[in-house]
C-alpha cells in the first residue's frame, strides 16, 4: 500500500491563502488504513477548516482515488457541491491528487506527504520493503531488497562498514547483506552467488512509467 502522512494544517491553511470555499476529498483504500485521509480524517479538517474561517461547500470519500475514471464519475455526483467551491483539498497520495486535477477545472490543494510503497507489520506501523526498481532481484537474494533494506543500495555484497552483522549507518539494524547470507544458507542451503551482479538498468526507471495489459 501507499504510505503517506498529513501534512502540517499550517501548511495546508498556506495554500488556501487566497482561497475561501473549499471541497474535500479522501480516499478509501491506502490513505484510509494509513489514517491520513479516511472518513476520520477529511472530517476532522471539515473542522480545523471552518474553525479557520473556511467554507466547507462538501465533501466525499472516494473508494480509490487513484482511479481516474471513477474520481471523475464521482465529481459529477456531487456538481453543485464541487463546482461551488473554489479549490479542492484531497487526502490522497499523489496519485490521487492527480487524479482530481486532471478530472476537474478547480484548484487542487494536497493535504498529505506521500511517502513510500510500505508493507504492513500491524494496524498503525508500515515498513518500506521495496523501492519499485523496476527489474526485482529478490530471486537472487533469498526475498530480501538490498535495493531497500541496504542505506546504499549496495547489490554485491556488504560494504567495508559490516560490523558483526550490523550496518554501519544504522548501528542498531542488522546489514541487509548479512540477512540475505544467512537466510541463504540457513533456510535455501545455498551460498552467495559467486557472479558479479551487474549494475542495474535504470533505463526500466525511465519515468513517467505506464503499462497497457494486451487483451
Ligand atoms: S529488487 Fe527490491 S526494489 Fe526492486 S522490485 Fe524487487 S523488492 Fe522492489
Ligand atoms: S552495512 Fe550492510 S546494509 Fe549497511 S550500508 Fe553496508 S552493506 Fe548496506
Amino acid at each position: 500500500m501507499i504510505v503517506s502522512k498529513q501534512k502540517p494544517f499550517s501548511e495546508i491553511l498556506a495554500s488556501l491563502e487566497n482561497i475561501s470555499r473549499v471541497f474535500l476529498i479522501g480516499c478509501a483504500k491506502c490513505a484510509t488504513v494509513c489514517k491520513s485521509g479516511g472518513e476520520e480524517q477529511v472530517w476532522r479538517m471539515q473542522e480545523d477548516l471552518i474553525a479557520a474561517g473556511k467554507e466547507v461547500t462538501g465533501s466525499m470519500v472516494i473508494d480509490e482515488a487513484c482511479h481516474m475514471l471513477r474520481v471523475q464519475r464521482d465529481l459529477r455526483a456531487k456538481g453543485e457541491m464541487v463546482t461551488a467551491a473554489e479549490a479542492l483539498i484531497v487526502l490522497s497520495c499523489g496519485a490521487g491528487v492527480q487524479s482530481v486535477s486532471a478530472g476537474s477545472d478547480r484548484a487542487t490543494i494536497a493535504a498529505l506527504d506521500t511517502l513510500f510503497l510500505g508493507n504492513i507489520r500491524r494496524f498503525g506501523q508500515f515498513e518500506q520493503r521495496c523501492s519499485l526498481c523496476g527489474e526485482c532481484r529478490l530471486n537472487e537474494t533469498a526475498g530480501i531488497c538490498p535495493v531497500t533494506a541496504c542505506p546504499k543500495g549496495i547489490l554485491n555484497g556488504p560494504c567495508g562498514g559490516m560490523s558483526e552483522g550490523k550496518c554501519e549507518v544504522s548501528p542498531d539494524a542488522e546489514c541487509a547483506w548479512y540477512q540475505i547470507f544467512v537466510r541463504l544458507r540457513d533456510r535455501d542451503g545455498r551460498p552467495l552467488s559467486p557472479e558479479t551482479t551487474p549494475p542495474k538498468d535504470f533505463s526500466k526507471l525511465v519515468k513517467p512509467g505506464s503499462l497497457t495489459l494486451e487483451r
